[in-house]
Parts: structure tokens; sequence; C-alpha cells
């Protein structure tokens, strides 16, 4: 039986099978202590434990009890050209988008620095067992065009796309509202959809986009529906002020995106942090999603997200974890979810750790709509994995001896893991480190 594999991966293996915040934890994953994942050519074949298999042992690589397989990470929402602004020093949104972020924005009209920098990029994600992401460009095609490019490569599940700004911002970013509208025509025909890379219609945020840009948003959607839709909302009082001032008939911040028909199933917002009751219930209505980011919350002393408020009013709104870097300090998905923890106790709850590897893998896949292709391990899902080495750092092994069980282990990742947890990681079956 099941003689149609390359390869088989032998050892602890996780994965989930259902959102925890609807059926439990302990319902939401399975966990096999001796378990194996076998793999023909980018795709699993099937996954479950070893004792159920019959396998030829040259095909099966093993891994001891101090790794785990894994589902590859996935972040729903970072912006590619402020790795320059990672680390802006001392200043609320606004400001620090001025300071920082513009600034560094600006340099990617240049395709070649580009280029360069977008390879830097995804290396940095590999590094972080991340395989797919929700990206920011620049206002420029060019940085859109340097990302897919290298995208492309790697095989890596990209959904991107140029960012759209047509005003209250320096020159060197912005762009006539038409302009961008062409420019991001010929780049969807050319990479949407080609191989794993999407894209993302990128308004970003009202305050830098006019009516005008607003509507060609919505002629864009209505002439490509399966277009994924990315921008922030409610991020912080100052902008929500702003926001609010610039659309005055506007009954709130997710109303502005609702009145141009731009809160779909396949929306994806970033913070969400000040969202009012009736914003929560029209997102969730809209089956729109919300891109929880909690490290660029506590650098920028946002108001930390109240994920347990959100849930507890509407189950049903899809919510996902994400580094936003650059005001995001760390892309290694460990310091995100340890992030979201905190911000989880200073509304008095506490984020589990399996909600929280949710967040950051399934729950990702499903607010950007390719749950059906990667997130979790089942057959003729995308071989995306990640083996986790528990004991990667001194401090990882000394602690990890006391560990009791799976929950605990996890946790114990979350607080002290790194980058360097990741011990291998496969995109599409491929070993990529
Ligand atoms: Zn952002």
């Amino acid at each position: 039986m099941h003689t149609h594999y390359d390869f088989a991966l032998r050892g602890r293996i996780f994965t989930f099978r259902a959102n925890p915040f609807t059926v439990g934890d302990e319902a939401s994953y399975h966990y096999y202590e001796d378990g194996v994942l076998l793999i023909k050519l980018d795709k699993i074949v099937d996954v479950g434990s070893y004792q159920d298999f019959e396998l030829l042992e040259q095909k099966v690589i093993q891994f001891d009890k101090n790794y785990i397989i894994m589902p590859s990470f996935i972040d729903s929402h970072l912006h590619y050209p402020q790795w320059e602004a990672i680390g802006g020093f001392g200043e609320d949104l606004l400001q620090w988008l001025d300071k920082y972020a513009f600034k560094a924005e600006a340099k990617y009209h240049d395709i070649n620095y580009a280029k360069a920098q977008a390879k830097q990029f995804l290396l940095n994600l590999i590094d972080n067992g991340i395989t797919a992401a929700g990206v920011y460009c620049s206002s420029h095609p060019e940085s859109v065009e340097a990302l897919f490019e290298a995208a492309d490569e790697a095989n890596l599940h990209i959904t991107a796309g140029q960012v759209w700004m047509d005003r209250h911002a320096p020159k060197s970013i912005i762009r006539p509202a038409k302009q961008s509208y062409d420019e991001t025509l010929a780049l969807i025909e050319k990479w949407h959809n080609h191989g794993n890379l999407r894209y993302a219609l990128t308004p970003r945020f009202p305050i830098t986009s006019s009516e005008e840009q607003l509507e060609l948003a919505q002629a864009l959607v209505k002439k490509y529906p399966d277009l994924t839709i990315q921008s922030h909302i409610d991020e912080n009082s100052q902008e929500v002020a702003k926001t609010l001032e610039l659309f005055p008939k506007a009954k709130s911040y997710a109303d502005i995106f609702d009145q141009y028909n731009l809160l779909t199933p396949r929306t994806v917002l970033g913070h969400g942090n000040l969202l009012s009751e009736e914003e929560i219930n029209l997102l969730a209505d809209r089956k729109s999603s919300i891109a929880h980011c909690p490290s660029s919350n506590e650098f920028l002393g946002n108001t930390p997200l109240n994920l347990f408020g959100l849930q507890c009013q509407r189950p049903d709104l899809n919510i996902s974890l994400a580094s936003d870097i650059g005001a995001g300090t760390s892309l290694c998905p460990w310091h995100t979810m340890a992030a979201a923890y905190r911000a989880s106790r200073s509304h008095r709850h506490a984020l589990s750790p399996i909600k929280a590897l949710y967040l950051h893998t399934l729950g990702g896949a499903e607010s950007l709509s390719i749950d059906q292709i990667t997130g979790k391990f089942a057959p003729g899902y995308q071989a995306d994995i990640a083996i986790i080495n528990t004991h990667a750092t001194r401090a990882l092994s000394q602690r990890m001896q006391t560990v009791e069980n799976l929950d605990e282990e996890f946790f114990v990742l979350m607080t002290l893991g790194e980058a360097s947890t990741i011990d291998r990681l496969y995109v599409s079956g491929v070993k990529l480190k």
C-alpha cells in the first residue's frame, strides 16, 4: 500500500483539522506521536500513524522526539519595502509612516534595488518558516515585479500588490489614481494566479486614497472578483479621526470600504484595534477578515486588539496573525504568537498556544483564501512543511526538559523560540532550508 510516494517524513506530526475557536483546542488538531507524512512531487499523499503504513525504509527521513513536523507558517499582513523602517524610533502610526516607512518605500521605484531587497525579504521568510504571506509592495509597479519574480522562483505562496495612494503622502510615493489602475491591470494580467502567486488590490488606507481611487478599486474588483483586497482599518485613534474627517458621510471606517463594495470574503484588513460593534458585525456579515498585528501594535503604542472580544461577539469572523513588518518587530512566528498572548493578557484573557498556532497557519490560509491548498496536512494539499527543532537553543533545551504535554511545549516555543527552531522547510515538496 501507498507505494506512490517519493519520500516520507517520520516523527512527531502535528496538523490542524478544524478551527480551535469554534471546536475547542483538543478537537482542532491531529497529533501523531510516531507519525508519517507521504509526499509525491509537490503534494501530500497521506498522513497518519507510522504503524498503519508499509514503507520502503530508504524513502523515509526520520526525526527523533526533539522535532515536530508541522505545516509551515503563514503571515497574512506585512510590507516588504519597509524592511529599512524596522526599528524606526519613538513615533505614533501617522508620524512613523512619514518619518520612516514612506522614506523606505520611496526607494522601490528602482527595479534593481527592489530586486535585491525582494530576494533578501524572501530569504527572511524562509529563515522563519513562512511559506505564504499577504504582502504590501510600494506604490511603484517595479516593486511588485521584483517580488513576484523572486517569489515565483522559490514557489512561495505570495499574495501581493502595488500600494495605491493618490494623496496625503510624499510626492515620491503617490501616483494619479488612473495611472495606478492601469499599472495594476498589467500586473494582474501578468502575475495573478501564476503558479502560487496571487494579486492583491492594495489601497493603503482611506486617508491616502481619494474617492476617485476607491471608485477605480471598486471597478477593478468587479472585473476580477477573485482578487484579494488588502488594506488597514481602525489602527489608532488619530488615524480613525483623520479618516472620518475625510469621509464625513461614512457611518464608520468599515463603512467607507463597504460603500465601495470592497468588503468581500477575500478582504484582509490589518489591525482592527478600535472596531466598533457595528463594524465587527459588518465585517463578519461580509465574511472579510482581520489580520491581527500584535508586535506592531506594541511597537507603535496602539491599543491592543481584543481578540476574545471580537470572537465572543462574532465567532464566525476570520482572524489571522501577522508580523506587519516594518512596524512589527520580528518576522519570527513564535515572537508574533507571544505578542498575541501578551495582547490577550492586557484584556485579561489568555490566548492558548493551539489557538495562536492556528492563527499563524490554517487561520492565515483561510484569510488569504488558500486554505484549500495549504495550511494543513491532508491528501492533495501542497507539501508546505516546517520541521521544528524544539531544542534549537540552549535556553529551549534546558526548559524543554520539564515540559509535560504538547500545549506546554508549544507555549515554551512561543516564549523562547527563535528562527533557529526552523530546522528544515519544504515548499511544494522542495527543501528550501
Ligand atoms: Zn500594515
